[in-house]
């Protein structure tokens, strides 16, 4: 195993140059584009890695599921298909034009930018700090159950935060419209300032793919405790495989065939049914925000190890 890993990272070296760095959120273009790394949880928590797995990183949209399973658990499934649907839309994660002219009345799904800032509305707590407190809480409690003492710890880069929240003017448009159509729980400043704080968290690919890791096993983390119910880490995963990586989730479907969350910091989160929690990292991105190094890495580790989902 370690040998495919070495392999696959050595290959998707030259994806680095075939994509570019996410500079829309400016601190986000600091980051070195050549960076690659591809790691492996299993069940017991045991991660097989290499390359650049113990650098710490924005996790971006992939804090989009974990925000989205902790709203199921604490909240239930009303509470969020409400006010957001369950289908792919086909656009970028950052598209607005739906909001309005759909009959739906509600984003799309949870995956893309306005679902998840109504989905961040609904985090426990009453203010962004309690909310941001609530998910980190769930964030750690994942991630503990394996934690062999040298993953980076779970914090929020505030730099990107104050970085995203000083530029996001397209999300808070998103925002604000959400606010009129009465999806958004609460003030609308604090949904933003806790949906910008969750996609600066930042961790590492190690600890990513033992995220990945607790929807690979439908909510059961290593040791045997239950964090997710089994129907939450079904709807999670069913909506990774459909809308995970935006308007490139048809195409990664076909290839790879595995549930998957991207985010513009360079983060992949994969879960392969039974098997492994995966993660990639690779800041150089498609011009669909998607890490064109973890692209190629998870198809070929997917093909590899026979992944395929369906
Ligand atoms: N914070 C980013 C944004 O809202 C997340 C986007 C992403 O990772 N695809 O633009």
């Amino acid at each position: 195993m370690q040998d495919l890993l070495d392999r696959l990272v050595a290959d998707a070296r030259v994806f680095a140059a075939k994509g570019s760095v996410a500079a829309y959120i400016p601190a986000l273009a600091k980051i070195d584009p050549r960076l690659v790394g591809l790691a492996l949880a299993d069940r017991d928590g045991r991660v097989v890695e290499s390359g650049a797995t113990r650098i710490p990183f924005s996790i971006q949209s992939v804090s989009k599921v974990l925000s989205l399973s902790l709203v199921l658990e604490s909240r239930g499934e009303e509470a969020v298909f409400s006010r957001v649907g369950r289908e792919s839309t086909g656009d970028p994660f950052n598209s607005i034009i739906r909001l309005e002219t759909s009959h739906l009345g509600k984003p799309y799904n949870p995956l893309i930018n306005a679902g998840a800032i109504v989905v961040s509305s609904l985090l426990p707590g009453r203010t962004a700090v309690e909310r941001l407190a609530s998910l980190l809480d769930f964030v750690r409690s994942a991630i503990a159950a394996s934690e062999d003492g040298r993953s980076a710890a779970v914090m929020v880069d505030e730099e990107v935060a104050a970085s995203e929240s000083a530029t996001g003017f397209r999300n808070r448009s998103i925002g604000w419209f959400l606010k009129e159509l009465g999806l958004v729980e609460g003030d609308v400043d604090e949904a933003l300032a806790t949906y910008f704080s969750q996609c600066a968290i930042r961790l590492d690919a190690a600890s990513l793919a033992r995220l990945g890791a607790v929807f690979a096993f439908d909510g059961v983390l290593p040791g045997g405790k239950r964090l997710l119910s089994t129907r939450t880490a079904r709807i999670v995963k069913s909506l990774m495989m459909t809308c995970g990586l935006y308007d490139g989730s048809g195409d990664f479907g076909v290839e790879a065939g595995l549930p998957a969350k991207s985010g513009v910091g360079g983060g992949i989160l994969a879960a392969a049914k039974g098997r492994f929690g995966l993660a990639s990292f690779g800041p150089a991105l498609d011009g669909r925000g998607n890490s064109v190094a973890g692209v190629a890495m998870l198809t070929a580790l997917s093909r590899e190890l026979d992944l395929f989902e369906l």
